[in-house]
């Protein structure tokens, strides 16, 4: 492209980490292609949404916002990419408006891109290849060229797909096998990253537990990014069964590797997680937290749960609510089971082996759950009042005339809050870890503090 017609391409991100990963990555490939980066306020030729199709909701949150994206951007092409497009393209279809929709693997491909501007395929375009032929890894990490955004914390993807086979889950039938990156790929992203400013690495995948490559595992890999110049390098979601020893010696003598994990429990009840087909019982995710708690200072661990999944009894649940009423959890992101076409769980249900939990009673567990949630999280944070912490700033804004707001989190993943009048926050703040003494938790759980240093 020559810089006289330059394209422009704006995208949008629903979902996990991984997936921001990965739009970073493309629209890297998509600039060094010579296109320009925008955003959607500033105006684009092509709008990237980058879908989630975790769960029902999930989905409903990515037809909302495409239908509102190509209301308000009548003469944008829209492109439609990710876990959503892989595993239903046929509804996606159907929305009007939408000019190319790109399955899980062929949304790495920059040609799409570039031939639904230039009109040489037709529009609707659906490029969406089977699961079962993915056999490439595709790069995920956060951008180093010209999107202008805060150079803080940077995903780096490591891993992709998953064996587990867990009844309710459709990420093995959208992202395919279980399949990694090479560590001296990775190592050489971490140093780009690094020199690109980026202060905090956050690896991501599906199931970052089961990095391995070449003789190497996941343990290997930290040990290797840990020369990288980042003050931080953040593990963030990982099954409880890799969790080993090995782990968390290495976690509890490293000096970068940070004290915060996110370990799915998804279940409190061991009938359920029979039934999950997850691989561990209550006895062991209560065993491992408490050696993470232990072994490693001020480790902050949060976990997902589900609530209604189908032939959950009220006794399974109050097992539930019992078992992380009494784990040392920081935070909890409750979800309501979701049945997905194509799984296991689905097709229990169809067979009658399983029965739906009636939704007032799945919506009141919700409740419950999320206030217990509110209350864990409340009693962690309430520990840091009067502490001083080591913060990485992120974003900031204006607060009121005069005033600036910064946040940014500590090594164990609190969000903590800074006020100043200072017009120059921004400049003085943003990538910077800085002492700060914790003065407050607000009614929001939010922390707040002042800058020492
Ligand atoms: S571990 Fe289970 S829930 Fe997680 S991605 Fe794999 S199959 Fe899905």
């Amino acid at each position: 492209m020559n810089d006289h017609i330059k394209k422009r391409v704006a995208a949008v991100t629903l979902g996990c980490k991984l997936n921001y990963a990965e739009t970073s990555t493309i629209l890297d490939d998509l600039y060094k292609q010579g296109w320009q980066l925008s955003t959607i306020d500033a105006g684009a030729d092509l709008i990237i949404i980058h879908t989630c199709a975790v769960t029902k909701q999930a989905e409903k949150k990515c037809r909302q916002k495409i239908r509102g994206i190509i209301k308000k951007n009548p003469s944008s092409r829209i492109a439609v990419i990710g876990c959503y497009s892989q595993l239903n393209p046929q509804v996606l279809s159907e929305i009007n408006g939408i000019d190319v929709i790109l399955g899980s693997n062929d949304k790495f491909d920059i040609k799409w891109y570039n031939n639904i501007i230039t009109g040489t395929i037709p529009s609707p375009f659906v490029k969406v290849a089977s699961s079962h032929t993915f056999k490439d890894i595709y790069p995920g990490y956060s951008l180093p060229a010209a999107l202008g955004t805060d150079r803080t914390r940077a995903f780096l993807k490591i891993q992709d797909g998953c064996d587990y086979g867990c009844s309710y889950c459709v990420i093995p039938m959208v992202r395919g096998k279980s399949r990694s990156l090479p560590a001296e790929q990775l190592v050489e992203r971490a140093h780009l990253l690094a020199s690109s400013g980026y202060r905090e690495i956050v690896l991501t995948g599906v199931n970052i537990g089961d990095y391995r490559f070449g003789g190497l595992e996941l343990c290997d890999l930290l040990r290797l990014l840990e020369e990288v110049n980042v003050s931080r390098i953040r593990i963030s979601s990982i099954e409880l069964d890799v969790i080993d020893s090995e782990l968390i010696s290495l976690v509890a003598a490293s000096k970068k590797i940070v004290p915060h994990f996110h370990i799915p429990l998804q279940s409190g009840s061991d009938t359920i997680l029979r039934a999950m087909r997850r691989r561990y019982d209550t006895s062991l995710y209560r065993d491992r937290v408490q050696q993470l708690v232990e072994r490693i200072a001020e480790c902050a661990i949060g976990a997902d749960v589900m609530v209604g999944y189908p032939g959950e009894t009220e006794e399974d649940f109050s097992q539930m609510y019992r078992f992380i009423e009494e784990l040392p959890l920081a935070y909890l992101h409750v979800f309501s089971c979701s049945v997905r076409p194509g799984t296991t769980l689905a097709l229990q249900i169809d067979n009658h082996e399983r029965k739906s939990v009636a939704p007032q009673e799945v919506a009141r567990r919700y409740s419950e759950l999320v206030e217990l949630g509110r209350h864990k999280e409340a009693r962690f944070k309430s520990r840091y009042t009067g502490k001083e912490c080591m913060v990485l700033f992120e974003g900031s804004g204006p607060l009121r005339k005069g005033m600036q707001q910064c946040s940014g989190y500590t090594r164990n993943y609190l969000r903590v809050v800074v006020e100043r009048a200072d017009s120059e926050l921004k400049q003085t703040m943003t990538g910077n870890e800085l002492h700060v003494l914790i003065d407050s938790l607000d009614d929001d759980l939010n922390l707040k503090g002042r800058v020492l240093s």
